[in-house]
């Protein structure tokens, strides 16, 4: 379905191309004729960010007498946030109709404007309901002539205490009155309002009942509880280009949590209920402008908070009420777009994830912890990306340029990319090469991993697993060491890593795999004292084939020891 067949006014539709929203969203082809149809009661189960405000907005907009001066429709949404976001986007699709009045009614700012434009007459109010409440006390409001009343975040408005409010104002408004709730779950205290309320709604699912955006991804890594921090901040150095919300407990933990970010260079701030109402809007002015790029925030803070564009959702801590994940999540994989919602789970958590998994009828998918080696790769890779789309500035560094040329003379374009790699690589290897694996459980077996893996693509990459581990002193960049001098081309892009005691398992692209085993086969390396032996995972242990040949060859002997080893290699 278009817009163009759905019965909107050249005006309306004249907004929507302006907003450049080109085909219906499926709770807009869903609500919209319903709502156009006649004045039946409408529920409709849908999740955030599905384009539920043009849903009703449009054809609310449509249906306005213009004679009228009082309000003719009420939206009541759970905060400030929501309730400006949902006012400015009424005002962006009547952009081309004629005197629309809308007005945005809200609690934490002076009530005297808004008393005073209610007073020169509006055709819609937007308002929470606490501020609309209080209004309507003072009897500065008139109802009488309400067609349309818009639940919209029910679920939110009843977890936030709005329910005495929201009795108060629906019991305000004509019987006559269409009501339509939007809601992204439907627990009791909503269908009781419903059954309240409404008259025999037609009841619409955009989704599956409860079930979280289709586009949102979920994933959780097992860190143990004193890894936490250094784990969030992995993930937050493994995606360069985050843009998101970390979700806390506590207002506390969230303070925390948000302090140490600052401290340790990241742009975050955080947001919960201790914070001033300028407080709060300072930090959301600046999450939007991108100063900073994670808001550290606790459910309640984040209720209603409606920007597009998230790319990660982190559960630092499980909420304590499993239902608020879905909200939480809800925010990324907007209008259309992919987001990631990752939890960091301890090893008692397992159950919380499966409740979870049952509600939202979703699977989550174990991820690793990203490795030191990961991390630099991946901000290599962003370096690399920046460096292709930086336009140099002019003057700034043309008076050196002829010297740099100079110096670099007779080297060529991959010599140069590959030296350049190099030096970036090492020096982000100093940081972050000796870093210890945060993982507290080995992964699932591959196929059900996400994480770096998906991003190299796990299909183009082979696993190999080699018969060195953490009780020979194996690290990340001792493993690319020994690679290196196994490849001649020292070009292999060596992928997740996970080392255990005894041996270690890694990928690398599956075109170089078998060269590299065979490299290990023909040139003999030790380290550590033994030979290094590299097979396919899952094809025999390289350890213990290693000690199996070992005791043929010795008569059941043990390792060789490193003085021994040292002199073999010198025959
Ligand atoms: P909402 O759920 O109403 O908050 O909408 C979420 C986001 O989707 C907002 O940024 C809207 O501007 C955008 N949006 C809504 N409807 C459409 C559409 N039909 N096409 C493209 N974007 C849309």
């Amino acid at each position: 379905m278009k817009f163009t067949d759905m019965g909107l006014s050249p005006e309306l539709l004249d907004g929507i191309a302006r907003l450049k929203f080109e085909q219906p969203t499926p709770v807009q082809a869903t609500v919209i004729p319903a709502i156009l149809k006649d004045q039946r009661d409408l529920v409709a189960l849908a999740q955030t960010g599905t384009g539920k405000t043009a849903a009703f907005g449009l054809p609310i907009l449509q249906m306005l007498k213009r004679e009228i001066k009082t309000p003719q429709a009420l939206i009541l949404c759970p905060t400030r946030e929501l309730c400006m976001q949902i006012a400015r986007d009424l005002e962006h699709f009547s952009a081309s109709m004629h005197g629309v009045q809308i007005l945005a009614v809200y609690g934490g700012a002076d009530i005297r404007p808004q008393l005073t434009a209610m007073s020169r007459g509006v055709d819609v109010v937007v308002a929470t309901p606490g501020r609309m409440h209080d209004m309507l006390r003072r009897r500065r409001a008139n109802f009488a002539r309400i067609q349309h009343v818009v639940l919209d975040e029910a679920d939110e408005m009843l977890n936030m205490g709005f329910e005495e409010d929201l009795q108060a104002i629906l019991s305000d408004v004509p019987d006559t009155a269409q009501k339509l709730l939007f809601s992204a779950t439907m627990p009791k205290q909503v269908a009781a309002i419903t059954r309240k309320y409404m008259k025999n709604p037609e009841e619409i699912t955009v989704g599956t009942r409860n079930a979280g955006a289709d586009n949102v991804r979920h994933e959780y890594a097992v860190v143990h509880a004193r890894d936490r921090y250094p784990a969030l901040k992995r993930l937050v150095d493994f995606y360069p280009e985050m843009y998101g919300i970390v979700f806390c407990r506590t207002r506390q933990e969230t303070q925390d949590i948000a302090d140490r970010l600052g401290r340790d260079g990241y742009k975050a701030e955080s947001l919960h209920g201790d914070l001033t109402q300028a407080q709060r809007d300072r930090v959301m002015k600046k999450f939007r402008a991108r100063e900073i790029t994670m808001l550290v925030a606790t459910d309640v803070a984040a209720r209603g908070l409606d920007v597009d564009n998230l790319t990660h959702i982190i559960n630092y801590s499980l909420p304590d009420e499993l239902g608020s994940y879905t909200h939480r999540s809800g925010r990324t994989g907007r209008a259309g777009k992919n987001g990631v919602s990752i939890a960091l789970i301890n090893m008692r958590e397992h159950y919380k994830v499966k409740h979870i998994e049952k509600t939202l009828g979703r699977p989550f998918i174990q991820r690793s912890v990203p490795s030191g080696i990961e991390i630099c790769e991946a901000q290599l890779l962003a370096l690399m990306k920046r460096l292709s789309e930086v336009s140099p500035e002019p003057g700034l560094i043309d008076d050196i340029l002829p010297l740099l040329c100079k110096n670099l003379e007779g080297v060529s374009r991959e010599d140069l990319l590959r030296r350049f790699a190099s030096l970036e690589l090492h020096r982000m290897l100093d940081y972050y090469g000796k870093e210890p694996d945060l993982n507290a459980e080995p992964l699932s077996p591959p196929g059900k991993r996400a994480g770096r893996g998906q991003r190299a693509s796990d299909s183009d990459m082979a696993e190999l697993v080699i018969n060195l581990g953490k009780r020979n002193g194996l690290s990340p960049k001792k493993l690319m060491g020994l690679v290196n001098a196994v490849d001649r081309s020292s070009n292999i892009a060596v992928g997740r890593i996970n080392i255990t005691q005894m041996q270690t398992y890694f990928n690398v692209p599956s075109a170089a795999a078998q060269g590299l085993i065979d490299g290990f086969a023909q040139k003999p390396t030790e380290f550590d004292g033994r030979d290094v032996r590299v097979a396919r995972a899952g094809q025999g242990d390289p350890a213990k084939r290693d000690q199996k040949r070992a005791a043929r060859r010795k008569g059941g002997a043990q390792r060789r020891s490193p003085e021994r080893s040292k002199q073999r290699r010198r025959t």
